[in-house]
């Protein structure tokens, strides 16, 4: 487990405050007082996801570039590499899920809040160019704040440049399954986060587009307490399951069974 938002031993949890010890975290990494899952670097993720050794990363290489020459931006990119030791705020590879093949590709919110920008984009359209070409599953999981507004319209266009991916994947009969964790916001839950043919969420993920406080200035009224929760969105009938953290692994797998029995690929 890398850890990387940990400087010692001891953190304060983000939900509660409460003083958390290392080892109280524990292997599912939720706090031992308030029951909040930590936010979870891709890297943990994907130990705790697929196959022991069974990742292998994609190959594509990218350089984000300030294209905007936006104040900053070259820094904040500067430190997010050093933190995370990614390019980066996805990681993108093939794996397997109690032997199930797919192609996995995980945003990291710990890289400038999992932003979608040029690279993102170009890492996230790769791995899918790679699933048809293998006809393989696609298990998306998202950690995003949305575009990165350090590109402006060139994060936006990722948006659709995704969307299409998403659509010969679709004509390819290759599954998409996306797997909202927290935060799930703005350009990426109103782009492709929706947009698989299963869509499920980590217990107590936020998911939306504008954040509360935002709305909540600019509307007269109170939200509910269970605003733009995972389990609020699944009474509405936005997602087909919420599922802890401890159960995705398992819940995964299950999706990639049924498809491959079913006649994988060929399956109409
Ligand atoms: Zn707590």
């Amino acid at each position: 487990m890398s850890h990387y938002p940990v400087a010692g031993t001891w953190t304060s949890c983000p939900a509660c405050g409460r003083h958390v010890h290392q080892s109280q975290w524990g292997r599912w990494q939720q706090c031992p007082y308030c029951h909040y899952w930590r936010r979870l670097p891709a890297v943990d993720r994907i130990t705790q996801l697929v196959d022991p050794g069974s990742f292998t990363a994609l190959t594509t290489t990218v350089q984000s570039q300030n294209r905007l020459d936006f104040p900053n931006y070259d820094e904040k990119l500067r430190q997010a590499k050093l933190k995370t030791a990614q390019t980066e705020a996805v990681i993108t590879g093939q794996a397997t899920f109690a032997k199930w093949p797919a192609i996995v590709i995980v945003m990291d919110s710990y890289f400038m809040m999992g932003t979608l920008n040029t690279s993102v984009t170009r890492l996230i359209i790769a791995a899918m160019q790679q699933a048809r070409k293998q006809k393989l599953p696609v298990i998306i999981v998202t950690a995003s704040g949305g575009a990165r507004m350090q590109e402006g319209l060139y994060a936006l266009v990722g948006m659709n440049l995704i969307l299409a991916e998403v659509a010969r994947l679709a004509a390819a009969k290759l599954p998409l399954i996306t797997v909202l964790t927290d935060p799930t916001m703005g350009g990426v839950s109103a782009s492709f986060a929706f947009k698989g043919d299963v869509v499920i969420a980590e217990a107590g993920a936020t998911i939306g587009f504008a954040g509360a406080r935002v709305i909540q200035q600019t509307m007269p009224t109170t939200l509910p307490a269970d605003f733009q929760s995972a389990a609020s969105l699944l009474a509405h009938g936005q997602l087909d399951a919420v599922v802890l953290r401890p159960e995705l692994r398992a819940y995964l797998s299950q999706v990639l069974a049924t498809y491959q029995l079913s006649g994988g690929p060929t399956h109409g």
